[in-house]
């Protein structure tokens, strides 16, 4: 049974329905509900596309009795999801009122302790950008176990869909992953990630990106850097911008709707710096 609209009245209904659910027959619930405190799998769902998801994810899913659903995770992977089980939003969706993270939190445990094969399954991998250590903390907090099955990171999933590498031999040494979503007054100083051989993948950095490029320009990174602005990746919508680092706010204004995205900013070793024209506009609109 799939549940669309997140709100406290659907968590209320869901709440009648799960007490009525029969007892947990899957492997996963035999396995780990032998603690009878129960067991949760923070499952990556990988970004976009459902066949991006792990075979062990993917059993993990077919186990479950009940999924806790991010938005951005693909919803025909909701479609594995046993006769029965329940499929439960609590994602950020547009025009809905999110469910609070304490909310999800006493919802995992809640149905834990029901003995029941519980799966968050979270967008891209739980372990990056997701709230997955706070959800974790709070079920170690109620003696809830807990184990977590990777996804394909956003990330990753963006630079394949643009056909370009993270890293790159003698060129691209390391990965950055940072987040464009800060808390009002949170800086982020970007020194530290100021060297060439680097790549910066930057995770909800599309209405931020003004700030983003003041700040690597500032912390010292080069205009000509390379970037590359992959939107909905893996999706039938995906766009792909490229640019550099001088164009990159203009870059994101440049089309409507970009979100979620992925902000690829490289840096390579032998960045070539007279390369400094900010948009290389519509021709590399892939
Ligand atoms: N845990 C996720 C990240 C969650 S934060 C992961 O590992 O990928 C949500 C952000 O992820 C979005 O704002 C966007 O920056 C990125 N994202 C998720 N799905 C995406 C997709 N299909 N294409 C591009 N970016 C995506």
């Amino acid at each position: 049974m799939i549940l669309t609209a997140p709100n406290t009245l659907l968590i209320a209904a869901f709440r009648r329905l799960e007490a009525r659910l029969r007892p947990p027959r899957s492997v996963v619930s035999r396995s780990k509900a032998r603690d009878n405190a129960g067991h949760v799998v923070l499952l990556g769902a990988g970004p976009g596309s459902a066949d991006l998801i792990t075979l062990r994810g993917l059993a993990a899913l077919q186990a479950a009795d009940v999924i806790y659903h991010d938005r951005l995770a693909d919803p025909a992977l909701l479609s594995h999801a046993r006769p029965g089980a329940l499929c439960i939003p609590v994602g950020k969706a547009p025009g809905h009122h999110s469910v609070p993270q304490d909310q999800i939190n006493a919802r995992l445990i809640a149905s834990a302790r029901l003995g029941h094969a519980v799966v968050r399954l979270k967008c891209g991998d739980p372990g990056i950008f997701g709230r997955g250590a706070e959800e974790a903390e709070a079920l170690t907090r109620a003696g809830v176990g807990w184990s977590i099955i990777p996804g394909v990171t956003a990330a990753c999933a963006a630079a394949a869909a643009a056909q370009s590498f993270l890293t790159e031999r003698g060129q691209t040494e390391r990965v950055v992953f940072a987040t464009g979503h800060r808390r009002a007054g949170e800086v982020t100083d970007w020194r530290a990630a100021a060297a060439p051989g680097t790549t910066l993948a930057c995770y909800m950095g599309v209405s931020t990106a003004a700030g983003l490029q003041a700040g690597l320009l500032e912390a010292g990174w080069p205009a000509a850097c390379l970037v590359e602005v992959v939107s909905k990746a893996q999706t039938p919508d995906q766009r792909i911008l490229r640019g550099r680092l001088v164009g990159l706010a203009q870059l994101c204004q440049s089309e409507p709707r970009l979100n979620p995205a992925i902000l690829l900013i490289r840096w390579p070793a032998t960045l070539d710096q007279s390369k400094a024209t900010p948009i290389r506009a519509a021709a590399e609109v892939a």
